[in-house]
């Protein structure tokens, strides 16, 4: 890192200035209680890879001791964002909050190649923000994945123009849909039984072009407990890989668009399926904080949201999960779980999957060692930092193999597509699934 003179001219260290909050940035006591937590310290060993170290280095640009430079931007951009060193934080610094601020202030400054920016542009300006372009995505897929042109793709060699990890995450994408979840079921869904609560779900954006049957899954579970569920038809993307990705107005505009349909539906839960998901909508009290117009909705909308095993479990009716219909054999299954990061870290719900899966009649649940530190998925961490991403992935799958488990639960779809990933990668697909706990518990479910 370099140390300067000019400082106060760098138009970076202006926008550092201006973003970072300096409250969150004074509140670190430099205790490193935050160190074991941190998966990129962990791997690297280096003071510069962990929470404190990150917050040192913003101090420094912010108090003008450091003119932020590559080795700066490099430093922001290697950590997984997994905040797994706010729980650990005896100060309550918002790391989370501190990183993002630096990834914005780092995008606003930056001149990317044009290919980048125009890819950037495609995907936060013009399909993520529009459900009906994210059901165009979907129909496109599906057409590649099964009009044979996907199997022309590997026959003919084509598909070794891309890098390795691009050709990896192609392999193990399940089959995609235009026909999301209300397309499939509609909007309105009463609950069995005595109604206990009306909630609304979040059906998110990848979520409904590549997991729509999960989404499913979760309206048919919710039901079964005791909820009326509605499905927000003009509900779109949540705003987190903008807002991980310094895009922080562009998550702003699509938090403005979520409070006001879910508000008019006037709903007493909003139901997450997806870690991801469910963490930024619980903060977004946190990124509409200084607009007066938003601020009172935002509370409103934070407030309600829950994920759907925290729900079916504190306020559902209980429901009875028995062994595998097409199981003829007397042996238990045995099923381990990766924790997701931000429904862990952020939501602080761990232990609501884990009393769910002990409620499997024929089931076995086996902690996994290592099963709350981050696997590499991280939002687009795999994609735009491969190697540190691989890494932590091959520890983790030695912890997974190491449970002799037959199923690896997760609840968010990155967490699950890196698992499947790591599943094949490591050679346990004939020993091991991996599937989202919302599913899995379907499958399992008593009518
Ligand atoms: S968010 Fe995760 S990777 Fe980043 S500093 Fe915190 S623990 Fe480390
Ligand atoms: S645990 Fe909290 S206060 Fe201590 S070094 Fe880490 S971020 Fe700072």
């Amino acid at each position: 890192m370099a140390n300067g003179q000019t400082q106060h001219t760098n138009p970076l260290t202006e926008k550092l200035r201006l973003r970072l909050d300096e409250d969150q940035l004074t509140n670190c006591m430099r205790c490193g209680f935050c160190l074991p937590a941190c998966p990129t310290f962990a791997e690297t060993g280096l003071e510069a890879e962990s929470p404190r170290g990150r917050i040192a280095l913003m101090k420094a640009v912010t108090d003008g001791l450091m003119v932020p430079d590559q080795a700066f931007e490099e430093q922001m951009n290697h950590c997984l964002g997994c905040r797994a060193c706010e729980p650990a934080c005896p100060a309550g610094v918002k790391y989370g909050q501190l990183i993002e601020q630096a990834r914005d202030a780092i995008e606003d400054h930056k001149r990317h190649k044009p290919w980048v920016q125009a890819t950037r542009h495609a995907a936060f300006k013009t399909v993520f923000p529009h459900q009906k372009r994210m059901k165009w995505v979907g129909r496109g897929l599906q057409f590649y994945q099964k009009s044979g042109l996907r199997a022309a793709a590997h026959a003919t060699g084509a598909m070794k123009l891309f890098p390795k990890h691009l050709r990896d995450m192609e392999k193990i994408l399940p089959d995609a849909t235009g026909r999301g979840v209300v397309e499939q079921i509609g909007e309105r869904h009463p609950a069995k039984g005595e109604k206990i609560a009306t909630v609304a779900l979040f059906r998110g954006c990848i979520m409904d072009v590549l997991f729509t049957d999960t989404n499913i899954h979760t309206v048919d579970l919710l039901t079964a407990a005791g909820f009326e569920v509605v499905i927000p038809r003009e509900q779109n993307c949540c705003g987190a890989l903008h807002a991980h990705s310094g895009e922080a107005e562009g998550a702003r505009e699509l938090a403005r668009r979520n409070i006001q349909t879910f508000k008019a539906a006037g709903v007493d839960y909003i139901v997450s399926n997806a870690g991801g998901c469910g963490a930024i909508l619980t903060e977004y009290d946190h990124l509409l904080h200084e607009d007066p117009q938003w601020r009172d909705d935002a509370v409103w909308f934070a407030e309600r949201v829950v994920d759907v095993s925290d729900l079916l479990v504190r306020v559902g009716r209980s429901l009875d999960f028995g062994e595998e219909e097409t199981s003829d054999s007397t042996e238990q299954v045995r099923i381990t779980y990766q924790d997701s990061c931000h429904l862990r870290n952020v939501m602080r719900s761990s232990d609501a999957p884990r009393k769910l899966m002990r409620q499997v009649k024929g089931a076995q649940f086996v902690e996994m060692k290592n099963a709350d530190r981050c696997c590499g998925s991280a939002g687009i961490y795999n994609i735009t930092q491969p190697e540190m991403a691989g890494q932590i992935l091959d520890h983790k799958m030695e912890h997974a193999e190491a449970t002799g488990a037959g199923y690896m639960l997760t609840s968010n779809p990155g967490c699950l597509l890196q698992m499947k990933h790591g599943i094949e990668e490591h050679g346990l697909s004939g020993r091991m699934k991996a599937v989202h706990i919302v599913d899995f518990l379907h499958e399992r479910l008593k009518r």
